[in-house]
């Protein structure tokens, strides 16, 4: 895509004027998570590269590590009306039996199917107990683009797929910006269960959980890892900073040093657009560095 198929494109999504955001209020996503123990992310300015990639085609726009000029229209999700967050709300809860330990060596080996049955059939932590049914992930499972969220909302919980309420249609249109349809990238979260009442993860349920992604992440191996939210951010690098410190910068990711950003979770996004124009430019961090 060109500047001016991509303006085009922004044109068709009804933008009418680039307008750039000054942040209006400090940030909020502050409140350090106490990070499980497992991952050992590593953060630096170089930059990895995955050796073998089979991935499918995919339009990606050429300009991408250009930021849009003053006079260029933003795109949509930047300044149209905010969506209420409505998707976090309690699931129903009944009673059962936990399972004695995590099954990270089990997990290790394990390819796309049978790794989403385990994650079906998991009882690891408490929220098995309120949970409709886990939320494993969605997309291409060899993108080059990884998203990982927090935590399946309610909508998703009760249909089965992440990021499906209004957070979801925000993310969406953030990655149509960048030349992405939502089946073109893969999507997962840090947690396959619906947290009730939309509360922080339990230490014991990010630890318990965390073999399920590392071996999504491994079996993706995508170019880039775009982490959205505190929760996500804090985990996946294993730091107590808040978002507003950790975006802006290109972290790195496991052994095989994936470039990581951190960008606001659409959650968050809809209740503080100020800060839509900063994760604009994480986007285009992140599509710069697909394109190296
Ligand atoms: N839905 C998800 O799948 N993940 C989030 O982080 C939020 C909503």
């Amino acid at each position: 895509m060109d500047n001016q198929q991509r303006r085009a494109y922004l044109d068709a999504m009804g933008i009418t004027q680039w307008v750039v955001r000054q942040p209006a209020s400090k940030e909020i996503e502050e409140t350090p998570v106490v990070a499980a123990p497992a991952a050992q992310p590593v953060e630096s300015e170089s930059i990895a590269v995955k050796p073998n990639p089979p991935t499918p085609p995919i339009a990606k726009p050429q300009q991408a590590t250009q930021s849009l000029a003053n006079d260029e229209a933003p795109p949509s999700w930047l300044t149209e009306a905010p969506l209420s967050d409505d998707e976090w709300l309690p699931c129903e809860s009944e009673s059962d039996e936990l399972e004695p330990h995590a099954p990270r060596s089990i997990v290790a080996n394990l390819g796309w199917d049978a790794l989403q049955q385990h994650v079906s059939a998991c009882k690891l932590c408490e929220l098995h107990r309120t949970r409709t049914q886990t939320v494993f992930g969605v997309g291409n499972q060899q993108a080059d683009l990884l998203i990982i969220g927090e935590a399946p909302g309610v909508d998703d919980d009760r249909q089965g797929d992440p990021f499906l309420g209004n957070s979801g249609k925000l993310l969406n249109a953030m990655l149509k910006a960048i030349g992405f349809e939502r089946d073109q990238v893969y999507i997962a979260n840090i947690l396959k269960c619906c947290l009730p009442g939309n509360r922080d993860p339990h230490v014991e349920e990010l630890s318990r959980c965390e073999p399920f992604l590392m071996r999504q992440i491994e079996l993706v191996a995508p170019k880039v890892i775009l982490a959205v939210g505190r929760v996500s951010a804090q985990n996946l690098l294993k730091s107590t900073d808040a978002v507003g410190r950790l975006r802006g910068r290109v972290h790195h990711f496991g052994a095989g040093n994936t470039p990581l950003v951190v960008t606001y979770h659409p959650a968050y996004l809809l209740r503080s657009p100020e800060q839509k124009a900063k994760s604009w430019q994480d986007l285009q961090q992140a599509l710069s560095l697909l394109q190296k």
